[in-house]
């Protein structure tokens, strides 16, 4: 035999008692028919806790009594048969005259005792006990009205009432077997104490109901129908990317559900644990998926959790001073004294020293809590032995469960990693002593983000999602736009990494969606969507969404952004650019902005300062933390004044090939900037500090190609000129470098602590020699690399390969999550 419970959404509505009729004609048998309990329509507990709550300070529930009456007439209106009709209206009449006195007494007395809220709350399950059986009774013989307020005895904790098993058991047992062959409706939730005065057995306790009855007849299994497919691995509603799980132990079910995954009310698994039945959550808005067992074996799984659970609101109070080391029996004093006055306490952690100790409660029990221990312990206060109690609020609980968890080492350093690197501070730990779960209290601020950076650590073997703000939207950016929303399926089959746009500007105009941007049209978005541009806000508004895996993309080549870097790094969101302006500035910000990105364990990457997508930066790197000694590096990082060597010669004069350049597209809109080295420089600067020195960009020596007169030219034309009048100068160069069979080279240079960026002419041994078009090269001779020197070298600029750099940097960003 089976029980089937339906919770308030699965009687929600007229539809879903129509679904509710199907699911039990695929179940309902003569020769073993089901029992059904069932909960309140869904909303209608709670609105009659309000109707209770506001009566009792005088607030009108008329209207509130109206809108109950309407939405259950509803449904007798429309699920059954006229000349059924009747009856229910009548039986439902009465419930609800009821209902009004003993509103209107509350409302009169202007009180509310916790007994006659359990009274008023019975009415909901009452109400869609009576619907649902007769509408059933249509379709199936012999269904039969139950009020589980007879059969399962409670104490007199209204409210949260204890059941009495062994009573009940018998109870519902003798009943079954006086009603032989009937299909029960039966109330959720409710039940009754000694005196026969109805009692809830806390919010959530009609799944538990059918726990009672499931044990005391012995079911084959309990079923506990909802609106999700089973259990998930978090709360569907905060995290979107929670999966159901197949299979569950009773214990890690009990926990999950402890630590705030609503789905199942946790005493429900003890009746069930005790009997071996096993409990079903199925989704009945989707009855053919399998749903979650609950058993005693938890199963095989390929994830070290089972799931993450999380109570929205919590408060902690810590407790501490000398008077408590050694003091055996203090913490038994202290939470039995809790106890005694109702405080549910949700955690503890203490301190191997003893010095401490934290819990956390129930935000409504956090004052009395912290006013029972003044004065409980009062003396010892007063002599300081104990300090006064701490309270500390807005809090939240976040768990991991799982029972695989203890033979898995490394859990609890994923979890902290996770947290770490997304800037979310952890309040108090405690791990249970079954070791089946940890929790961590955070600030309830950082709840969503910690939920999806742990879910995201956890279940990798799903996708990480990256957030993504981009500064820019220039050419490497749009660039790169297409290049993500062309690789986006390629990235999630084979990266695990979902890059997700979620705010972009440009000097104009900024634009957010936090269900990311489509890349497919964020020019027409940003124009006609967005917002006036402001770099300020856009940084802030960046941290409000206080996501997890969060990178800054700053694709600008301004110095704007570069003073947000520290703030960005101290909000643990890592930083990917292309610009060189924050590493070739003074040497001081260079070393203070890596040292707060690593203080924060965020990343910092900028392959694309040097030689676009090359792998120069990455080179160097790895070179030194493996531990080789750089003895110099030589480079030409100039794709334009390499292509203007490089096209120099035969009858074009260098005006001619200057000009030409321009009109490709390879210069700055003024030449001179590229010709006077300063970008050179910086790149070659960012590489010298990078191999370990400390410079100043005037440390730097560099040799000026151009002669004055082009060089103090007041505007391009006139530049443009003198460059025509100056040809003998360069033709000086190039004669001598044909000559000697040699060819020019501007050519960056780090050797003996020095760095120095010159002219030279090289003959066809030196490797500088071959380079053709607007290519880069860099020579690093190192211990390892001593004889020959490793080189890098290819395509040094240019939208598509330094979009692709930044492309690679931000996936690393991912697989460091
Ligand atoms: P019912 O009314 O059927 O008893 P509840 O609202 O009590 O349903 O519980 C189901 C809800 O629990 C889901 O809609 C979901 O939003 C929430 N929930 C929270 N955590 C989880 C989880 N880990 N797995 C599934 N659902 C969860
Ligand atoms: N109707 C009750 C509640 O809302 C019991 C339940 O739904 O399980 O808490
Ligand atoms: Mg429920």
């Amino acid at each position: 035999m089976k029980v089937l419970k339906f919770g308030g959404s699965s009687v929600g509505s007229v539809e879903s008692i129509s679904r509710l009729m199907k699911i039990l004609k695929d179940i309902d048998s003569l020769e073993e028919r089901p029992i059904i309990v069932l909960s309140a329509m869904q909303g209608v507990t709670n609105l009659l806790s309000k109707m209770a709550e506001g009566a009792a300070v005088g607030i009108n529930f008329a209207s509130d009594l109206t809108a109950l009456e309407n939405l259950h007439f509803n449904v007798v209106k429309q699920l059954i048969a006229v000349r059924g009709q009747n009856p229910v209206y009548t039986q439902l009449k009465i419930y609800l005259n009821e209902l009004e006195d003993l509103l209107q007494g509350v409302f009169t007395l202007q009180e509310l005792s916790l007994q006659t809220k359990d009274r008023i709350l019975s009415y909901g399950e009452r109400c869609s006990v009576l619907l649902v059986s007769h509408v059933a009774a249509q379709y199936f013989p012999d269904t039969m009205v139950v009020d589980a307020s007879d059969l399962i005895k409670t104490d007199s904790s209204f409210g949260n009432a204890r059941v009495k098993a062994l009573e009940s058991g018998n109870l519902i047992r003798a009943f079954r077997e006086n009603n032989p062959g009937k299909m029960f409706f039966v109330t959720g939730f409710i039940g009754s104490n000694a005196a026969g005065k109805i009692t809830t057995l806390g919010r959530g306790g009609s799944d538990y109901t059918a726990a009672i009855f499931g044990a005391a007849l012995d079911a084959e299994q309990v079923e506990i129908w909802t609106d999700v497919d089973g259990m998930l691995t978090a709360d569907p509603r905060i995290v979107k990317k929670a999966f159901s799980l197949p299979i569950l132990s009773y214990t890690e079910a009990m926990e999950l559900s402890y630590f705030g995954a609503k789905v199942i009310y946790p005493p429900t698994m003890m009746p069930a644990f005790l009997k071996d039945i096993p409990i079903i959550i199925k989704n009945s808005f989707n009855p053919a998926f399998a749903g979650t067992v609950i058993q005693r074996d938890s199963g095989h799984s390929i994830f070290p959790i089972k799931g993450i659970s999380s109570i929205d609101r919590v408060s902690i109070l810590n407790l501490s001073g000398s008077g408590m080391i050694g003091k055996a029996g203090f913490s038994g004093k202290l939470f039995t004294l809790l106890a005694q006055n109702s405080i549910n306490v949700i955690l503890i952690t203490q301190s191997s020293s003893e010095h401490s100790i934290t819990f956390a409660v129930h935000p409504e029990d956090a004052l009395q809590a912290k006013r029972i221990i003044e004065s409980e312990f009062e003396l010892e206060i007063a002599a300081e032995k104990i300090n006064v109690p701490e309270l500390e609020e807005n809090l939240s609980v976040l768990a991991i469960v799982g029972e695989k968890m203890k033979q898995t080492p490394g859990i609890s350093g994923k979890l902290f990693y996770a947290m770490g690197r997304n800037g979310i501070n952890v309040r108090a730990i405690a791990q249970g002593s079954s070791e089946y779960n940890i929790s961590v209290i955070i600030s309830h601020t950082d709840l969503s983000k910690a939920l999806n950076a742990v879910h995201d650590a956890f279940f990798s073997v799903l996708k990480t999602t990256l957030h993504v703000f981009c500064l820019g939207t220039g050419n490497i950016s749009s660039t790169l736009f297409n290049q993500i929303q062309k690789q986006h399926l390629f990235l999630q089959e084979n990266n695990d990494i979902e890059l997700k746009m979620i705010g972009m500007s440009n000097s104009r105009k900024m634009y957010f969606d936090v269900d990311g941007i489509d890349l497919g049209n964020w020019k027409d978005t940003l124009e006609g969507e967005g917002e006036k541009a402001d770099l300020e806000s856009f940084i802030s508004r960046m941290k409000d969404f206080n996501l997890p895996n969060c990178v800054l993309l700053d694709n600008t080549a301004s110095e704007a952004p570069v003073r947000f870097y520290e703030d960005v790094f101290s909000s643990n969101i890592s930083l990917v650019t292309c610009n060189k302006l924050a590493n070739s500035g003074k040497y001081e910000r260079y070393r203070s902005l890596r040292e707060c990105a690593r203080k924060h364990g965020v990343d910092f990457f900028y392959e694309t300062n040097v030689g676009a997508g090359l792998p120069i930066v990455r080179t160097l790197k790895d070179l030194m933390t493996s531990g080789d000694q750089i003895i110099s590096i030589e480079a030409i990082l100039s794709g334009t004044i390499s292509y203007i060597f490089n096209n120099y010669h035969g009858d074009k004069t260098f005006y001619e090939v200057v000009k030409t350049a321009q009109e490709l597209g390879f210069t700055e809109p003024d030449p001179r900037d590229d010709l006077k080295g300063s970008d050179f420089m910086r790149k070659f600067l960012i590489l010298a500090r990078d191999s370990g020195l400390i410079l100043e960009p005037e440390d730097v020596q560099l040799e000026n190609i151009l002669p004055d007169n082009c060089l103090n030219a007041s505007s391009v034309d006139d530049f443009y000129a003198e460059l025509k009048a100056s040809e003998d100068h360069f033709k000086a160069l190039k004669d001598k470098a044909a000559a000697e069979n040699k060819a020019i080279r501007y050519i960056g240079k780090l050797e003996n602590g020095k760095v120095n960026i010159s002219l030279a002419l090289v003959d066809s041994n030196h490797p500088f020699f071959t380079l053709s078009g607007s290519d880069n090269i860099i020579s690093f001779t190192t211990e390892r690399y001593f004889h020959r020197p490793l080189v890098v070298k290819g395509p040094g600029a240019g939208a598509e390969v330094t979009a692709a750099g930044v492309f690679a940097e931000l996936v690393n960003v991912g697989h460091n999550a």
